[in-house]
């Protein structure tokens, strides 16, 4: 069998590759798919230069993001092993298919380079340095998937906040999609009122909220003890997403907002049975 070498791969028109990494990445899973032209971090100018993807990267022209999307009958669960096992196995899946696209670059011509989805090696290594050595959240927003919400998080139209990334650098020049200029959140405040440790905050005068970087770990360090992590309530909330209507699950941020008074008062509350069932059967959230 003969293999394709990176140094005798002929260059490929742009569109024919672009089109041949849509294929690519559909066939392996990918919900989203967006691409980001390099210039868009100087452009923009909100990521640090040193987080920058030439910076990790020099050969970089283009950032491939690529999400997967998380099912919302799941994260309405959360906290519980099953959300956990569903980031899990999204984690996994998405460094898989950027390990490959990588790959796939690469016996093109392309030389690559893919950031693992999440940035940090440990909740306390994140506490002690609060930034992740590679934000996808800005890349998926430079590659036109979305628009940031009050929650820090990226909103979607086509699933809200219940998306992860992943990012491959290439030095593929790639045409991107344009910066959504919309802005999706509605600032309902959904997920700063259902927030368990009170760490967003809207404000006046902009959509993104402030931001406690340091209580949502805190949050998340208690949820690794008792093996349900992530938290995500912030994530579970958000109206925004076509999603919703898929799983009829439109309209329903009171049933949200009232969750943790009706459950405090009720643990047994029937409208939150099937979620507070795996949270007290396969772990120890509910004794
Ligand atoms: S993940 Fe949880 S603790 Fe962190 S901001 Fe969202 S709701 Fe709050
Ligand atoms: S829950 Fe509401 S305020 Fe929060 S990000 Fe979503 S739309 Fe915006």
């Amino acid at each position: 069998m003969q293999s394709e070498s990176p140094k005798t791969a002929p260059p490929q028109p742009s569109d024919e590759l672009r089109a041949q990494v849509i294929g690519f990445c559909r066939e392996n899973g990918a919900d989203l798919i967006g691409f980001a032209p390099v210039e868009r971090w100087d452009e923009y100018d909100e990521v640090p230069v040193p987080f920058r993807p030439q910076s990790l990267f020099p050969p970089t022209q283009t950032v491939i993001v690529i999400g997967m999307a998380m099912p919302l009958p799941i994260v309405e669960t959360t906290p519980s092993f099953l959300h956990k096992e569903l980031y899990t196995a999204a984690n996994q899946e998405l460094d898989k298919i950027a390990y490959n696209l990588t790959r796939f670059l690469n016996r093109r011509g392309q030389a690559s380079y893919f950031f693992t989805r999440d940035g940090y090696a440990s909740l306390s290594a994140l506490k002690q340095k609060p930034q992740a050595a590679f934000g996808h959240v800005a890349a998926a927003r430079y590659a036109g998937l979305g628009s940031i919400g009050l929650s820090h998080n990226l909103l979607t139209p086509e699933y809200g906040p219940r998306v992860r990334f992943v990012s491959v650098f290439t030095a593929a020049k790639l045409d991107g999609q344009p910066v959504m200029t919309k802005d999706l959140c509605i600032k309902c405040e959904a997920c700063a009122k259902c927030c368990p440790k009170d760490a967003l905050k809207g404000r006046e005068d902009q959509i993104l909220g402030d931001y406690d970087l340091n209580a949502c770990i805190d949050q998340h360090i208690d949820l690794v003890r008792k093996k349900c992590y992530p938290c995500g309530i912030c994530i579970k909330v958000c109206p925004i997403g076509s999603d919703r209507k898929l799983y009829k699950q439109k309209g329903i941020v009171k049933k949200y907002l009232n969750e943790a008074d009706k459950l405090a008062s009720d643990p047994d509350h029937p409208d939150y049975r099937s979620w507070t069932h795996v949270r007290r059967h396969g772990c120890r959230l509910v004794e």
